[in-house]
């Protein structure tokens, strides 16, 4: 579904993600794991053209996507228009839940079909009820998102994500600002998802939900890609890196 090449992207002198490759298959869940800093917010929001990489492509559905060369040969990012058709098929998730604050949670779930994808306000509003009821917030409809809990806000910024139809959710560190005990009810929302056979790449640092709903884990460093397996592979003690060892050590 998404093949990543040689994907690099530097801030400066520094550089975020150093040649990442990356195979996705349909249905696939890939979670990545790794140290703060080793570029996993950075590769996903390439992947979501929310940063202009230096090097590398991106391939969807075998389309190579997001970049177009100019008469003299310099390569740019496609007309915002384009990057936009392409973010509906490519949904994702932050940390921080970025609703609008203005919008009940039910306009926040309409926007993205009715403002990029054209469609009719009722056309919107069936889809954005039936995302809502999908994550079991159907009667937050007509509240706004400053009424609600964390795990509800990320319950509806999923939601969002999810009325554009995309085939491919791209999730950074969704729990991360949340209460402990709110945290169930988003991974309960991913898990669901996974259920029904969505592709998705997870950056998450909660190794049990990693353990549980990875195919892959992948462990990145200094924005590189160091060590791939199952989740097997990972969490008994396997993996033959130090430094792996050291960062699970250090986190669960
Ligand atoms: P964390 O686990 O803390 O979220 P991360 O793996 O997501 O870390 P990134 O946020 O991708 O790491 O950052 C990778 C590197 O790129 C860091 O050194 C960071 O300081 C740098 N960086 C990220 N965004 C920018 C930016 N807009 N401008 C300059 N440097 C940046
Ligand atoms: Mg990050």
């Amino acid at each position: 579904l998404l093949s990543l090449k040689g994907i690099t992207k530097r801030f400066g002198a520094l550089t975020a993600v150093n040649g990442v490759d990356l195979d996705v298959c349909p249905g696939e869940i890939v979670v990545i794991i790794g140290p703060s800093g080793s570029g996993k917010s950075t590769l996903l929001r390439s992947v979501n053209f929310l940063e202009e990489i230096e090097e590398g492509t991106i391939t969807f559905e075998g389309n190579e996507i997001g970049y177009v060369k100019s008469k003299h040969g310099r390569r740019h990012l496609d007309a915002p228009a384009k990057i936009c058709e392409l973010r509906s098929e490519i949904g994702m998730v932050f940390q921080h839940f970025n609703l609008f604050p203005h919008m009940t949670v039910l306009g926040n779930v309409m926007e993205g079909p009715l403002t990029v994808q054209k469609k009719s306000p009722e056309a919107a509003r069936e889809i954005a009820l039936d995302m809502l009821a999908k994550v079991g917030l159907s009667d937050k409809r007509d509240v706004y998102p400053a009424t609600l809990s964390g795990g509800q806000k990320q319950r509806v910024a999923i939601a969002r994500a999810l009325a554009m139809r995309p085939k491919l959710m791209l999730f950074d560190e969704p729990t991360s600002a949340l209460d402990p005990e709110l945290i169930g009810e988003v991974f309960d929302t991913i898990r669901s998802l996974g259920k029904e056979g969505m592709t998705m790449i997870i950056v998450t640092h909660q190794m049990g939900f990693a353990k549980e709903m990875a195919d892959r884990v992948i462990f990145m460093e200094k924005g590189s890609f160091v060590a791939q397996g199952t989740p097997e592979d990972f969490f008994s003690n396997q993996m033959e890196h130090e430094r792996i060892q050291s960062f699970l050590n250090r986190i669960m």
